[in-house]
């Protein structure tokens, strides 16, 4: 059966989760086919700023097994070559004290201590994590399946089982709430501003007394500043209020910001769901499901955990 289907497994999805996953299976030996309805370059995971924090997504301790996971192969790659898009950057995470990390994770945190007075007004916690430049990694990751014999088309599917192999996996991100189908998955809208860097090297996340985010990841392509969070906003319109609210709110940390040039303006949909979905299933006629979605605002972060976790249920 799978000679005529032309492969063994199909991924649907080219985002951060699909490549990473199809990655994970090509580089067992698996014969891999990735498909994608848009160009990598032009997935949600694209948008991303993108840091590896151990974001709170559910089910927590999973999602933390699948971080930690990450952050070891993040590490691996920040240490090989810039090629892959991944650094480790020292930065500032604000209205946190160290005794409130998760000790298991703050264990494993680089150089993990409390921001100094002169390093951040108020308290925060520094360490030295992953930061992923994704219009670098992406293309980067595409590569490397390439490399161990995956192949990417560009197809957009109707249903799941329109995939030709004895496998799928559907890492669709938030288009699983059509093609599942799963109303459980909702776009939580981000836009992000990013500027020309004043000289800024260091990333920074704070939340003001009004609970609003402000963040800058210093990239290669600019500072990248944000953020928003709109749950069930499904506009890819950049916002140019919104936009101007996260220079103002990002130049109250860092006035030099106030007058950078803007470079680029991105929105993003994050899929969201009250819990990550990776688990087997089956199609109508069948053959072996595997979803791998849902991965709110922390797709990055656990992406090789659940690539390998989705490897593993493939058996
Ligand atoms: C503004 C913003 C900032 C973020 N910052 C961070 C961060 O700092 N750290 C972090 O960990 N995460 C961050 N995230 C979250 C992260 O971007 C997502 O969790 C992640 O991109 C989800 O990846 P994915 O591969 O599941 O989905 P996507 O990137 O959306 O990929 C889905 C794939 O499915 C394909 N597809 C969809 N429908 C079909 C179809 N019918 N047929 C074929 N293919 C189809 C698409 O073409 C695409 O290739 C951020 C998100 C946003 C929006």
């Amino acid at each position: 059966m799978t000679g005529e289907r032309g492969g063994e497994i199909v991924v649907v999805g080219g985002g951060v989760v699909g490549l990473t996953t199809a990655v994970v299976l090509a580089e067992r030996g698996r014969r891999v086919r990735l498909w994608t309805r848009d160009p990598v370059e032009a997935t949600t995971s694209a948008v991303a700023g993108a840091l590896w924090w151990p974001y709170r997504i559910e089910p927590i301790a999973l999602a933390r097994v699948w971080a930690l996971r990450s952050l070891e192969v993040y590490e691996e790659l920040a240490a090989r070559s810039g090629a892959s898009g991944v650094r480790l950057v020292e930065g500032v995470l604000g209205e946190t004290r160290l005794d409130e990390v998760d000790a298991s994770l703050a264990e494993r945190m680089p150089e993990l201590r409390a921001a100094t007075a002169g390093e951040y007004a108020g308290s925060g916690i520094r360490a030295r994590l992953p930061l992923i430049d994704m219009p670098a990694h992406l293309p980067w990751l595409r590569e490397r399946l390439a490399a161990a014999g995956g192949v990417v088309e560009a197809r957009t599917v109707s249903g799941l089982a329109e995939a030709d192999a004895p496998v799928v996996i559907n890492c669709t991100g938030l288009a699983a709430r059509e093609l599942v189908p799963d109303p459980s998955v909702r776009p939580v809208r981000g836009q992000l501003v990013v500027v020309e860097n004043p000289g800024i090297d260091t990333w920074l996340v704070s939340t003001d007394a009004a609970g609003e985010h402000a963040y800058m990841f210093p990239q290669p392509g600019g500072l990248v500043l944000g953020g928003t969070a709109e749950e069930d906003a499904w506009s890819l319109e950049p916002d140019p209020a919104a936009a101007e609210a996260i220079i103002r709110r990002c130049a109250a940390l860092r006035p030099e910001i106030a007058g950078a040039r803007v470079l680029e303006h991105r929105v993003g949909l994050r899929p969201t769901r009250p819990a990550v979905r990776l688990e087997r299933d089956t199609l109508p006629d069948g053959r072996l499901l595997i979803h791998n979605y849902g991965h709110g605002g922390a797709g990055v972060t656990v992406a090789w955990g659940c690539a390998e976790e989705a490897a593993r249920l493939v058996g």
